[in-house]
């Protein structure tokens, strides 16, 4: 039953449109001068429509962990402290990062099921009367838990301490799927990559910036020269050259994944669309845990994220239905990452159904369903009515 077009519905890479696919495939053009070089400048006010701002932006051809260590460099000194808000495996994953450039980082660990409880950062930014934390670290949707953080609930938070710390956020996997407004909820600094919301393969990282995060960056003494978000974020020459070669092929996908996000659909109907296909996932769930131990990892729909769901099957249900929907359906599902040691048996009870991007409601309509016979042909226990109640939260949103 594989044969037909296969999904690759982890949480990222995700699924790459074929116009972003056919936009790349071309010769690579030259990059002294012509069209890239208009293209690429063009590209700037685009990228930081997608981000909600009107400050700086960086790009770099990396994925998502050399742009958490670009940021990371451009915003501390040796031996500075950030306050990092973990809420999963990759909030942790940026803090180990953090450590070893040198950063000395106090991490306010909330767990791998719920989100960041903004009273209690406030409380670690008043104890630190002196100022040396120089910046609050959020995972916004953190891929491995699906946990998403209230980012607004958490700069007032800040802001309620009168400390002066920058918040930044890593957004790599709700740009582009979850409303993000980085200006408007006083965020200075966002992570980025291509391969997730963006609809691109991964090589591309980016790191948007505030003037405030400028001005800070200007004492950072961890920056090396190809990280250094200061000209990256000025000057067309810079644009046009990345440092040394432009990443060619990867800027043709971009234009055309941000002209269909920003231009043809519209962001904020890509934030709705992500949500009322989410809204599917979760109706599926909620079905098949009725008088079963399947569960949503995230309990409260508040704090889900929209592109990524995190799941319980016990007794290695999860493992054994992600190898049947591959083997079977031509659908491969993300594995549980960072609830239990590979090694460990638990490792086989938790997957995660990715829907960022480039999904529409026939793709997710089709995962669910072809949950649906897994569970059946493996003969794991689950409530009845999962296809049904998904279809209902696509036919009538609430
Ligand atoms: C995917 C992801 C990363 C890591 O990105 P890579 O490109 O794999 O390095 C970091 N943070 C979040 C929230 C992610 O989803």
């Amino acid at each position: 039953m594989t044969t037909g077009r296969t999904y690759l519905a982890i949480p990222g890479p995700s699924v790459s449109p074929e116009r972003v696919l056919n936009a790349m495939h071309r010769s690579a053009p030259n990059i002294y001068e012509g069209e890239i070089v208009d293209m690429t400048r063009a590209l700037i006010p685009d990228l930081r429509r997608v981000a909600q701002t009107s400050q700086h932006v960086a790009i770099y051809i990396a994925n998502g962990h050399g742009a958490w260590e670009a940021a990371n460099c451009n915003m501390f000194a040796r031996g500075d402290r950030a306050l990092l808000v973990a809420t999963g495996r990759f909030g942790h994953g940026w803090a180990e990062g953090l450590a070893r450039q040198g950063v000395s980082v106090e991490i306010i660990d909330f767990g791998k099921a719920s989100p960041a409880d903004p009273q209690r950062i406030a409380d670690a930014l008043r104890a630190d009367t002196t100022h040396q934390i120089k910046a609050v670290l959020v995972t916004h949707v953190d891929t491995a838990s699906s946990a998403r953080n209230d980012l607004p609930a958490i700069r007032a938070a800040i802001d309620s301490t009168g400390h002066p710390a920058l918040l930044a956020v890593d957004a790599i996997a709700s740009l582009a799927c979850d409303e993000l407004r980085m200006d408007d909820w006083g965020i200075d600094v966002v992570v980025g990559a291509s391969q997730k919301g963006l609809m691109l393969p991964p090589g591309l990282g980016f790191v948007w910036f505030s003037d405030k995060a400028l001005e800070l960056s200007r004492r950072a003494d961890l920056v090396t020269p190809y990280w250094d978000w200061k000209p990256r974020g000025t000057g067309t020459e810079f644009w046009q050259y990345f440092g040394g070669t432009a990443p060619t092929h990867h800027l043709y996908g971009l234009r055309e994944a941000l002209t269909m996000i920003l231009d043809e659909e519209g962001l904020e109907a890509v934030w709705a669309r992500h949500q009322r296909l989410a809204s599917a996932v979760w109706a599926a769930f909620d079905a098949w845990g009725a008088g079963s131990a399947i569960a949503l990892n995230m309990a409260n729909p508040t704090d889900r994220g929209h592109s990524v769901t995190a799941a319980t099957i016990p007794h290695g249900g999860a493992g054994a239905l992600r190898r049947w929907l591959e083997a079977e359906a031509g659908v491969t599902l993300g594995i549980g990452l960072g609830m239990a040691a590979p090694s460990e048996p638990a490792y086989q009870d938790f997957l995660r159904v990715g829907h960022m991007g480039h999904v529409n409601a026939h793709m997710t309509l089709g995962v669910l369903a072809s949950m649906e016979a897994g569970l059946q042909a493996l003969g794991i226990t689950h409530g009845p009515g999962a296809v049904e109640a998904a279809a209902r939260a696509i036919a009538s949103p609430t």
